[in-house]
């Protein structure tokens, strides 16, 4: 069962505390930023009509041109970004997911805009609660 999501500064303060994005421990598994990055990303291409009748409708966009997405996060991703996630579909996961391989540029261009993300998410939540050390 994934940890259910958490409030965006605790999110930020347990990626960055771990300096997860900023190594090359490419775990995707505390990661999910390639599967949130655009609705443009998890799009279908080579894929069989056959594969593609195997993917859940309700994880479909509208137009059947790909993965359905809620604010560029794909609605097929469970778990809290950077910290928990995984794929509810991982067997059925489109050839854009496949083909994205931890590190490659598609990889760290997720990661760099995940972690600009986090960022902004920690320096709200420090201007919100100045006195907290923690
Ligand atoms: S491929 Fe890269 S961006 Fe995507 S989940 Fe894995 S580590 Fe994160
Ligand atoms: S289908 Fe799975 S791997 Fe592909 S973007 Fe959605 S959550 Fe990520």
């Amino acid at each position: 069962m994934i940890t259910p999501p958490a409030d965006p500064a605790t999110v930020a303060r347990i990626f960055l505390s771990g300096e997860a994005l900023k190594t090359e421990d490419f775990d995707c598994q505390a990661c999910g930023a390639c599967c949130a990055y655009s609705e443009e990303w998890p799009r279908f291409s080579l894929e069989s009509d056959e594969d593609l009748a195997k993917i859940p409708e309700a994880y479909v966009s509208a137009d059947l041109s790909g993965m359905r997405c809620e604010s560029d996060r794909c609605v097929a991703l469970e778990g809290t970004l950077g910290l928990h996630v995984g794929c509810r579909i991982y067997a059925l996961r489109p050839i854009v997911c496949r083909d994205c391989m931890p590190g490659d540029p598609e990889c760290l261009m997720a990661r760099d805009r995940l972690t600009e993300t986090l960022q902004q998410h920690l320096h709200g939540a420090a201007q919100e609660t100045p006195g907290e050390t923690s």
